[in-house]
């Protein structure tokens, strides 16, 4: 047990492994509704008034979207600013407002109204309610003259907050934010995923956060996922010490490979071309895992080849000399997109969903190879080697009918190759059958758990069942690494679980080809790798898919582990 974990303090979940020492600051929650709003004497007035607050705050998120354009901080504001400018939200508190509820109170209610929706709707759209209610507090604090929810930082601080909105991180110092702890959120919100991007320690779903003392001391411990008061000098000096240990590690800029020379490529998890410019300027040795569908999260209409082709080539020139794995569009469930939506489904996690769109839509996939064909002509000769893979495929028929469908479109010859992602269970229980069709594969561990174990991937609550650690997973993910094995073709990971420098030994010793993540995670996965042999990994891998469960399996590697990793990695 670390120095950190021996210490009481609050439990939640940590994103990174990073840790810091430093005084809280608490973000400044939403303005207080008015207990007595009288109605409105003049309503057509008050509905002008809310009208004028929407607009004021659409105008202002569209502004801070617009500084941070290309970025995913710009896109989730560009996504609230869209919110502000709804209609349909204009026109039901205007429809309050006239039925006698004072302006503030109507566009709290209509913003509720509006929030159940998304929430019943569940995964994306239920982490967007944290958007929509940021909207609402910026408006309600416009129409009854209160400040706008936030925090002014005028030294570092830890950031503490009930949960981040994107506006509200838009509004802070950046530089002045030394680690964010949040009361709710999970792993996979705003908050995570802006913390994961700047490489700060994070720590969410801490519950009591929220009744930290504002300038009091805390010891932000990812890792161990706790957050201290006041600690002492033991720890401060292993977090601190752990944190400038894997700062060390970043300038290792070497190809991911075991320490006897077994060679596991390391890449990156990218979303958009600002993303890929940014990877591109790390370690990564190509990019794992594009995920298509992010860039087109606003758009209200399917987009033209071109505009694809030109975003595609971007990525494919920034990668110059090394790989990029490109998965065409996984648009439904947690993924919404508003050109791409089924309406009818009762289930959208196991509807049409990824690959299956080609069978309500099949021009939108086959224009997205065509791009991807012209993408890779633009780009000319020195560009990245394009590899093309399929989300959610679950048949060997399946894989079949995409990669003609690639050929069809021009994907072929030197320096393509097409590949599917193996995220559902009945693909990986077929893996051979699955491989025979295609050049590579791509274990998506993220959908694979939440399909495996039958847990909504979103619900922090069952984050225990999602653990790829949990058995069942693992034995999924090792019987499509030695399909691979067994055919000579690729089988890499761009799951979460790729990044986790434990899980990414037990991967390797499975027989895993490359490993694919956000960039932060990069130095400590290498600094792992390198620090063992292959043999040392397969013994690993034996001993994961031996335990009887998820925590078993992650204790019994832990024990593997050389005692110096297990120390700089705070395991
Ligand atoms: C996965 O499912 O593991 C994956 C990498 O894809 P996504 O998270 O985008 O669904
Ligand atoms: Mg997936």
């Amino acid at each position: 047990m670390t120095g950190a974990a021996a210490h009481p303090g609050l439990a939640g979940i940590g994103v990174g492994r990073r840790g810091v020492v430093g005084p809280v600051r608490h973000v400044r929650g939403g303005p207080e509704l008015p207990a007595d709003e009288p109605a409105p004497t003049d309503p057509e007035a008050a509905v002008a008034r809310v009208e004028e607050a929407l607009g004021d705050v659409r105008a202002d998120l569209t502004a801070r979207s617009e500084a941070a354009a290309g970025s995913t901080l710009g896109e989730v504001l560009g996504a609230a600013a869209l919110m502000a400018g709804d209609p349909a939200l204009a026109a039901r508190a205007a429809e309050l407002v006239r039925s006698g509820t004072g302006p503030a109170h109507a566009v709290h209610d209509a913003v509720e109204e509006f929030a159940a929706t998304f929430e019943s709707i569940g995964g994306y759209m239920a982490e967007r309610v944290t958007d929509l209610r940021s909207v609402r507090d910026r408006v309600v604090a416009r129409l009854t003259g209160q400040p706008e929810p936030g925090a002014e930082l005028s030294e570092p601080a830890v950031v503490v907050a009930r949960d981040l909105s994107p506006a509200d991180t838009s509004a802070l110092d950046l530089s002045l934010v030394l680690g964010i702890v949040t009361e709710e959120g999970g792993p996979t919100s705003h908050t995570a995923i802006i913390a994961r991007q700047l490489g700060l320690p994070c720590v969410v779903r801490a519950a009591g956060a929220t009744g930290l003392p504002d300038g009091g001391i805390v010891a932000v411990d990812a890792a161990n996922g706790r957050v201290l008061l006041d600690p002492d000098d033991d720890v401060r000096r292993e977090i601190e010490g752990r944190t400038a240990a894997l700062d060390a590690l970043e300038s290792d800029r070497e190809p991911g490979a075991t320490s006897d020379g077994h060679a596991v490529q390391l890449l990156a998890n990218i979303g958009t071309v600002e993303d890929a410019e940014r990877a591109a300027a790390t370690a990564a040795e190509g990019v794992g895992l594009f995920r298509t569908e992010v860039l087109f999260l606003d758009a209200a209409e399917a987009p033209t080849v071109e505009d694809q082709a030109e975003a595609y080539a971007a990525v494919l020139s920034a990668f110059s000399g090394r790989k990029v794995v490109v998965r065409t569009l996984d648009a439904g469930a947690d993924k919404p997109l508003a050109f791409a939506n089924q309406d009818d489904e009762d289930n959208p996690a196991l509807g049409v969903r990824g690959y299956r769109l080609v069978r309500t839509m099949p021009d939108l996939v086959q224009d997205q190879l065509r791009a991807l064909a012209q993408a890779r002509e633009q780009a000319g000769e020195g560009a990245a080697e394009l590899w093309v893979m399929a989300p959610m495929i679950a048949t060997a028929a399946e894989a079949r009918e995409f990669a003609a469908a690639a050929q069809e479109a021009g994907l072929q010859g030197a320096g393509v190759k097409v590949g599917v992602m193996v995220e559902v269970p009945g693909a990986a229980l077929r893996a051979e059958g699955v491989l025979a069709e295609v050049d590579f594969g791509s274990l998506g561990t993220n959908d694979l758990a939440q399909y495996t174990m039958a847990s909504d991937r979103l619900l922090g609550g069952l984050a225990d069942l999602l653990d790829p650690w949990q058995p069942a997973v693992l034995d999924l993910v090792a019987r499509t690494a030695s399909a691979g094995v067994a055919a000579g073709k690729p089988v890499g990971v761009c799951g979460e679980s790729a990044g986790d420098p434990l899980m990414a030994l037990v991967l390797t010793g499975l027989g895993v080809t490359s490993l694919s993540m956000s960039t932060g995670a990069l130095a400590e996965v290498r600094h792992a790798l390198r620090s063992h042999t292959s043999a040392e990994c397969e013994a690993m891998a034996q001993a994961a898919l031996a335990a009887g469960d998820a925590g078993a399996a992650r204790e019994a590697v832990a024990r593997l582990l050389h005692a110096d990793v297990r120390e700089v990695l705070g395991i």
